[in-house]
């Protein structure tokens, strides 16, 4: 059977402090644990049939230093709701909502990690994961502004001439081309690495992200500048393409959080 999944991290007070300002609760409560806490920018949230969903456990200790769980919960379950979408720039072929916990009651079988660092870790896992993935995205957000430029500057007349011909045209797809072939390099370094069984570091994996994000936003922008007027009109693709480019650059963690992963884990080998 289909399901559709979402993974909730993000709270309205610890996005990019994610661990630290974690007010999600679980409590036991005889073999069960009682959740509590609301979740914002949830991919799929209104929508998943299943959720992991990250908190804390409150066992009386300091609140920034308790053990992160994770539970697997069910559309449904009593106590938990699922907002409806929340209006975006972007992306609007994804869902993103926030959910609401109210003692939800969840037995042990629901808990997927736990005990020696296992939430952080878990999280930390996914990170790589999922930041290869916005690499990959950012390439097909390129590839598609650099094709649809090509043709534009073809088609497009001025003074006679084709705007391709213009050199300061003809600087923008050069640029577009030099990006399309590194953050391609990047994810079929990726790929392989994964063929091979190798996983890369969480400095890899965010410096990729950082490069492929940012490079998706430079290549939308060109491509929006480079059709004038028509760039900045829905009617064109270029416009949603940037749009949907300025995500790369928040989700997964932003620009900013990835270079203090990428700093953090080199300075403490
Ligand atoms: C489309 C979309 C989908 C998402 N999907 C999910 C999802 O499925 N699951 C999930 O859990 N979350 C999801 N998120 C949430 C996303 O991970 C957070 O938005 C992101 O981590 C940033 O957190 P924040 O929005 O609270 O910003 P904040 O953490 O409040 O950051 C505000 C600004 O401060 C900067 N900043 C923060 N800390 C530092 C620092 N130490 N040094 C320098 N600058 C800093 C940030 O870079 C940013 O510019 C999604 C977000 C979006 C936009």
């Amino acid at each position: 059977m289909e399901k559709v999944g979402a993974w909730a991290i993000t709270e309205p007070n610890s996005g990019s402090d994610a661990f630290g300002g974690m007010q999600a609760t679980a409590r036991k409560a005889g073999d069960e644990y009682v959740v509590n806490g609301s979740k914002t920018f949830i991919t799929n949230g209104p929508y998943a049939d299943t959720i992991v969903f990250y908190c804390k456990l409150d066992d009386g200790s300091d609140p920034r230093d308790r053990e992160i769980l994770t539970f697997v919960l069910d559309r449904g379950m009593p106590g938990l709701e699922q907002s409806r979408p929340l209006r975006k720039m972007g992306l609007h072929s994804s869902p993103t909502g926030e959910l609401f916990l109210n003692d939800v009651r969840v037995g042990p079988d629901r808990l997927l990690s736990g005990g020696s660092g296992g939430g952080r870790e878990s999280a930390k896992q996914n990170f790589v994961t999922e930041r290869a993935g916005v690499a990959a995205m950012a390439l097909g957000v390129i590839e598609e502004c650099l094709r649809l430029s090509v043709e534009y500057a073809k088609a497009r007349e001025l003074w006679g001439q084709r705007i391709g011909d213009f050199q300061l045209i003809q600087l923008k797809l050069a640029k577009m081309e030099v990006a399309r072939l590194n953050v391609q390099n990047l994810v079929f370094r990726h790929v392989e690495m994964q063929r091979t069984g190798r996983t890369p570091t969480l400095a890899e994996a965010s410096a990729m992200k950082l490069y492929a994000a940012q490079a998706a936003n430079e290549v939308a922008m060109e491509a929006v500048q480079l059709f004038g007027g028509n760039g900045y009109m829905s009617e064109y693709r270029v416009e949603q393409l940037a749009r949907d480019a300025k995500s790369f650059q928040i989700y997964a963690g932003t620009d900013e959080i990835q270079v203090t992963h990428i700093a953090r884990d080199l300075l403490s080998r």
